[in-house]
């Protein structure tokens, strides 16, 4: 049950249950490898638990792919690439990822509901995000599989051949989509891992990828840890890695395939700024704040984790964010009054409360919100540090967690820099009424994505990646298609 205690005023914010069904959904106790769109046994025999995250509870067990196991998925695929795909007519392969759409929209409350429990986001966003997200996504990719001429005019160009393509647990079936869907409409086949703690849903893509009777060997999804993943990169037939996830491992990657001609787009971590001016509109501003670090349990790589608010207003933004922040509503992602779910896996709680414990230690002063704390799983209060240097850990190092850190500006110049100083560069957020200072402040900031009077808004027309080390390449629109195609001028 969602808990939710009086805010300081006194005011009752608690709310009557309202779970979502979970009779319509299948989860099976066992999952294989979905390879030549057959349920494959791993050659490794072995299998890990998938859990849910708000109450531990196992939900599946998971094939681990090995070296053996990726080897076969990379031969469909080429396979599938040489013999069918690469025959496809542009016309036939748009309508393949249109029908693809189109179920998963059919299926979207099951989708839905098992990404609540397999991720521990709350339903209202899978619901209402990512799930008709990762629909859009195959819908706008469809629409350009047989428009390439036109995306790119002038440009003699062909597919890649085999994409790998890896993929992290905080937005899985989002994720699945914006890799799958460009591979396919530019005419290419895909090896593509989900991450450990949430394979779930990227399984259920599977079988709707076998209903849609897209050839065999065309997407291949295979299960398994960071070794899986480090056999697809390492794997010789592979021709392009599209990796999201940690800086540390693209940085492994990058690695890997330095002089193997394999091409890469890397979609890494991020520390974004979120900068509050004077006149912004104060309360959408707050509204802002905690949709940019607190949605999604701030497991968003392009979370609003540093605030930047101009001096004069401060205290006010503050005052009003601590007000917000014990209405929000932590606990069972299923129900649908719940703002903020479980925290993905023991491990990343692990991280964060370190962080945390790191923050006050380095003399930043703490907030956490008010809401009790289910018995069960892992949930960490939403939490922000006032009083943090430029310098100090929580405002430099990505936490991914709902842990905001807060700075003051008195200039515009001050506010560039400070947010420049990052070695991140994924997103950033800017509050104004003033479009002037929005444009100054967007020609300025060293950030792939900058969002103006809005924080965390997403669209499959357009492109998404970072500076710095969060990565290269673009993900969305023409940018992320053309990542799939080779140019031959
Ligand atoms: P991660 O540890 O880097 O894992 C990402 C994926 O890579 C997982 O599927 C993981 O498998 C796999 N992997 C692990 N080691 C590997 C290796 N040596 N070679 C190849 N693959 C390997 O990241 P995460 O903790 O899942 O995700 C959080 C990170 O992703 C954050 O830093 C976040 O900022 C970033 N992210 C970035 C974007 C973006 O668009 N820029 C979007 C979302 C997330 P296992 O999970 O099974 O180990
Ligand atoms: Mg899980």
């Amino acid at each position: 049950m969602a808990k939710k205690k009086p805010g300081k005023e006194g005011v009752n914010w608690d709310y009557s249950p309202s779970l979502e069904s979970t009779s319509h959904i299948t989860i099976l106790p066992k999952y294989e490898l979905f390879i030549n769109n057959e349920w494959v046994k791993p050659s490794s025999k072995k299998y890990f638990k998938t859990t849910n995250p708000a109450n531990e509870d196992v939900l599946s067990e998971i094939a681990w792919a090995n070296d053996y196991d990726v080897d076969l998925a990379v031969k469909a695929a080429r396979n599938a690439y040489n013999d069918v795909w690469s025959k496809t007519t542009p016309k036939e392969r748009s309508k393949y990822i249109y029908r693809i759409a189109r179920l998963m929209q059919e299926h979207a409350r099951e989708l839905s509901v098992i990404e609540t429990l397999d991720a521990g986001k709350p339903i209202r966003e899978s619901r209402d995000i990512d799930v008709p997200l990762a629909c859009n996504h195959f819908f706008y990719y469809a629409g350009w599989a047989d428009k390439l001429e036109y995306a790119f005019p002038n440009q003699p160009m062909e597919a890649l051949g085999v994409a790998g393509q890896i993929i992290p647990w905080n937005f899985p079936l989002l994720m699945a989509a914006w890799k799958i869907a460009p591979a396919l409409a530019a005419g290419n086949c895909v090896v593509l891992k989900p991450a450990e703690t949430t394979s779930l849903t990227a399984l259920k893509l599977a079988e709707i990828i076998k209903a849609s009777g897209l050839p065999p060997g065309v997407v291949n999804i295979i299960t398994g840890h960071g070794d899986t993943g480090a056999a697809i990169v390492n794997h010789p037939d592979i021709n392009k890695i599209a990796f999201t996830g940690s800086t540390n491992v693209g940085k492994i990657i990058q690695r890997a395939i330095a002089g193997t001609g394999k091409k890469a787009t890397l979609e890494l971590g991020g520390k974004s700024a979120n900068i509050i001016f004077d006149d912004a509109p104060i309360d959408q501003a707050v509204e802002g704040i905690v949709n940019g670090i607190f949605f999604n349990q701030g497991h968003v790589c392009c979370a609003g984790s540093r605030l930047f608010v101009q001096e004069n207003i401060a205290e006010l933004v503050i005052r009003k964010l601590k007000h917000r922040m014990d209405s929000l509503y932590l606990g069972n992602p299923l129900d649908k009054n719940t703002d903020i779910g479980a925290i993905n896996s023991k491990e990343q709680l692990e991280t964060i409360e370190k962080y945390i414990k790191i923050g006050i230690s380095e003399g930043a002063e703490i907030y956490q919100s008010t809401c009790e704390l289910p018995g069960k799983g892992y949930f960490c209060r939403p939490t922000i540090f006032t009083n943090v240097a430029q310098s100090s850990r929580i405002s430099q190092e990505e936490i991914f967690g709902p842990v905001l850190s807060i700075q003051t500006f008195r200039t515009v110049d001050e506010v560039i820099q400070k947010a420049n100083n990052s070695p991140y560069g994924l997103a950033a957020g800017v509050w104004t009424d003033k479009g002037s200072r929005i444009f100054n402040l967007t020609s300025k900031l060293r950030a792939g994505v900058i969002w103006a009077n809005t924080y965390n808004k997403f669209d499959p027309t357009s492109p998404f990646g970072g500076y710095k080390e969060s990565g290269f390449g673009r993900e969305g629109g023409l940018h992320g298609l053309g990542a799939y195609l080779k140019m031959k001028l």
